[in-house]
């Protein structure tokens, strides 16, 4: 058995065509949490959705997130009613003392769903409905998860990081933003100063977390400080991550990155953005899985395929390397 570590795009990518190497019933994959926000009063959870989406057969393959052909219906509806009464388009954040006296879950990152800024289709707000309704119910969130993935046909244990709050927070020169403010609505654009994990104090990652912590670990494509950083923030994470094999794919050719904000998000963080940083940024990482075109020389050993994924062939070959990387440390994996 092997677990996965993954945020919302490229792990997923990366299962996808996994299953004749690695099966999914037997093969964990850990999500993310710090992206999720309430909103419209629903929780959403990104990382975890799009793997539900994407093993489940529903994910939009062009955009990596959201159900495939869902329609938009009621968010269409909201926007039109905040343009109606002359709503500025754009986050609205619920007041400060309501940040923490509302669903625990939730903290840090509660906005209202006034003009909704981010895009909800309609199958896919019935998920959230569903999430939040079972989280009222006051069952934790790996046990709503386990929930959805059987409604969905998912095989695979799909595992929340942590059943606490952990909200990512970007510091930047125009003041403190959610990271999903900072992505969804500015695209990016603000100058990072420094990204925190809003909680995680307070949070653990869950006994089911660290029963598959107990597996040699994949780190497939991800943004190193918005996907693993708030793992990484977690003392008994990082320490499970110490003590098992553990290959990571990176997310970069050399400098170059394949998608998203990974670039600036590592800088601000006093990482070189670059393969170089992301294997500073993980010490803990015993092999890694690099481009072909990337000549990054690492102290650890390499194993090199052509890392672009999209279609499930891509996931099988870069499978493939990553049994060769366990093989090239002495882990035989079945
Ligand atoms: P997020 O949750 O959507 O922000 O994203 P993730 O943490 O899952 O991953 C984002 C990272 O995946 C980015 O840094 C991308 O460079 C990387 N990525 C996206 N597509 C690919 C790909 O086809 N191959 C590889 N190797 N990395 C990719």
């Amino acid at each position: 058995m092997v677990t996965f570590l993954a945020g919302g795009t490229g792990t997923p990518k990366l299962l996808r065509g996994s299953e004749t190497i690695f099966p999914p019933e037997e093969t964990p994959v850990v999500c993310n949490t710090g992206d999720d926000i309430e909103m419209s009063g629903v929780l959403v959870c990104p990382d975890i959705d799009t793997v539900l989406f994407s093993e489940g057969g529903l994910l939009d393959h062009e955009t990596w997130w959201g159900i495939d052909e869902d329609t938009t219906v009621t968010h269409d509806e909201i926007q039109r009613l905040a343009d109606a009464a002359g709503v500025p388009a754009g986050p609205r954040y619920l007041p400060e003392e309501a940040q923490t006296s509302g669903r625990d879950i939730a903290r840090f990152r509660r906005f209202s769903g006034v003009a909704e800024f981010m895009q909800l289709g309609d199958r896919d707000r019935a998920i959230h409905v569903t999430r939040t309704g079972l989280l009222d119910e006051r069952r934790g969130l790996t046990t709503v998860t386990a929930t959805l993935a059987d409604a969905l046909g998912v095989d695979r244990p799909v595992l929340p990081m942590s059943d606490g709050p952990v909200a990512t927070i970007v510091h930047t020169d125009e003041g403190a933003m959610h990271f999903q403010e900072f992505w969804v609505h500015r695209r990016a654009d603000p100058d990072v100063e420094r990204v925190e994990f809003r909680g995680v104090e307070h949070a653990e990652p869950t006994d089911a977390v660290l029963d598959a912590l107990d597996s040699p670990v994949v780190i497939g494509p991800s943004n190193p400080v918005t996907s693993l950083g708030p793992m990484l923030a977690m003392d008994a994470f990082r320490s499970a991550l110490e003590s098992t094999p553990v290959v990571a794919v990176s997310p970069f050719v050399g400098d170059r990155v394949f998608s998203g904000p990974a670039g600036e998000l590592m800088a601000a963080t006093g990482h070189d953005p670059s393969t170089a940083g992301v294997a500073d940024a993980y010490p803990f990482a015993d092999v890694f899985v690099l481009d072909e075109d990337d000549g990054t020389a690492l102290d650890r050993p390499i194993v090199r395929t052509d890392t672009r994924l999209g279609d499930p062939e891509d996931g099988l070959r870069v499978c493939r390397a990553v049994r060769e990387a366990f093989e090239a440390i002495g882990v035989e994996v079945p």
